[in-house]
């Protein structure tokens, strides 16, 4: 097996990763880091959640950086303000051994006169969305003259989320130059066209789907009535008391009102939604982080790409319509090495569609049954 030391980072990156616990390199990896680390060609690289994409643009851009200059010199774009947080502290862990290397992070929903002072730290790496990027590039705050890499992280989720714009502006006024670097679960149409109309002979690296069944998860349904949801996803609570995981629901709504039934009765959870305000997700998701809540009630937006590590379950507390989304949740536990559950609350109804999930991620989804009080007590 390849080391991270044979793909050619230099020595105070090693270490550093070495500490995380970073002991082989993922496929992407594998394949990205050596391919930026030694040429300026522009690279696609697909890859779905969860396949360690942050270290297969961030280590080759670290150990290429000057970390004497007082420019910008790569701007990493990311679709929510929760991922630019996550993206810019996993860059200054992979950093904590370099000299001098200063990462800031920027998105909308927060005061931009912060934003814009911290700027005046002269960082070399700008993690954004590209909104609040965009926006500070117009006012001469951040600088792009020295730009050298643009990152274009879940560029698919980007452009659903409508930065069309921004991101045409941003790949636009950047030094024509510059080494763009484009990062995609899925290649949709809009994808390619930022692909064609602004990259340069981009070589295409793509590293097969993730296989959940390889990820030590076990897959299990719950059929229970529709009206019974909710006393299933309580059992189950019950039954697993050092629970930390996700419950995925359909809407805002549902979302918060699951979360509402759940503090009401007694559980330490809470919900992650859309109409929450950006300091209000802030603060679940850190409390989240920290281990104190156990149970987060999300949708599917709000949770999009967040890394909490070592989560023990995934509830989905119905079934998304597309396949794709429930290998997404899924793919949230058992990461890392750690076995995780992936549960499904169903009923009779759906069993086509289980059959369907079970081609997909090609793993058997066991059919169990609501534990019983006394199992619970057992
Ligand atoms: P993606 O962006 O593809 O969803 P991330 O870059 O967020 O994935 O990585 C997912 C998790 O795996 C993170 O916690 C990260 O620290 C960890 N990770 C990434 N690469 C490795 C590796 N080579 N060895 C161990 N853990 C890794
Ligand atoms: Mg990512």
């Amino acid at each position: 097996m390849i080391t991270f030391k044979e793909l050619g980072l230099q020595e105070n990156i090693l270490t550093a990763i070495e500490a995380m616990g970073f002991v082989t390199p993922s496929p992407i990896q594998e394949k990205a880091i050596p391919q930026i680390l030694t040429s300026d060609q522009d690279v696609i690289a697909l890859a779905q959640t969860g396949t360690g994409k942050t270290a297969a643009f961030g280590l080759p851009i670290l150990n290429n950086l000057d970390s004497s200059s007082q420019s910008v010199q790569a701007i990493v774009l990311c679709p929510t303000r929760e991922l630019c947080l996550q993206i810019a502290k996993e860059l200054e862990s992979f950093s904590a051994n370099m000299k001098g290397v200063r990462i800031q992070a920027v998105y909308g929903g927060a005061d931009i006169s912060k934003q814009i002072k911290g700027l005046k730290d002269n960082p070399q790496i700008v993690v954004g969305t590209p909104g609040r990027t965009m926006d500070l590039i117009k006012r001469k705050a951040l600088k792009i003259h020295d730009i050298t890499w643009t990152v274009l992280d879940e560029a698919d989720e980007m452009l659903n989320m409508g930065f069309r714009d921004e991101i045409d502006s941003i790949l636009e006024t950047t030094p024509e130059e510059k080494q763009t670097l484009l990062f995609s679960a899925t290649m949709p149409s809009e994808v390619r066209r930022i692909a064609s109309e602004y990259m340069h002979n981009p070589i295409e690296i793509a590293v097969s789907k993730v296989n959940t069944a390889s990820k030590n998860i076990e897959h299990q349904v719950f059929l229970v009535r529709a009206s019974d949801r909710y006393l299933a996803l309580k059992r189950l609570a019950d039954y697993y008391p050092n629970i930390y995981g996700i419950v995925f629901c359909r809407t805002r709504r549902e979302a918060k009102e699951v979360a509402d039934k759940l503090m009401q009765d007694g559980y330490n959870a809470d919900a992650l939604h859309g109409d929450l305000s950006q300091s209000q997700r802030d603060h679940v998701m850190e409390k989240f982080r920290n281990q104190n809540i156990q149970i987060l009630v999300a949708t599917d937006v709000a949770a999009r790409g967040i890394d909490v590590n070592e989560l023990t379950h995934v509830i989905n507390y119905n079934l998304p319509d597309d396949p794709e989304v429930y290998v997404h949740r899924s793919g949230r536990t058992g990461r890392a090495g750690n076995k995780g559950i992936s549960i499904i609350i169903s009923n009779n109804r759906e069993g086509r569609k289980i059959k369907e999930l079970e081609r997909i991620i090609s793993s058997k989804i066991e059919q169990k049954n609501v534990p019983s009080g006394q199992e619970i007590c057992e």
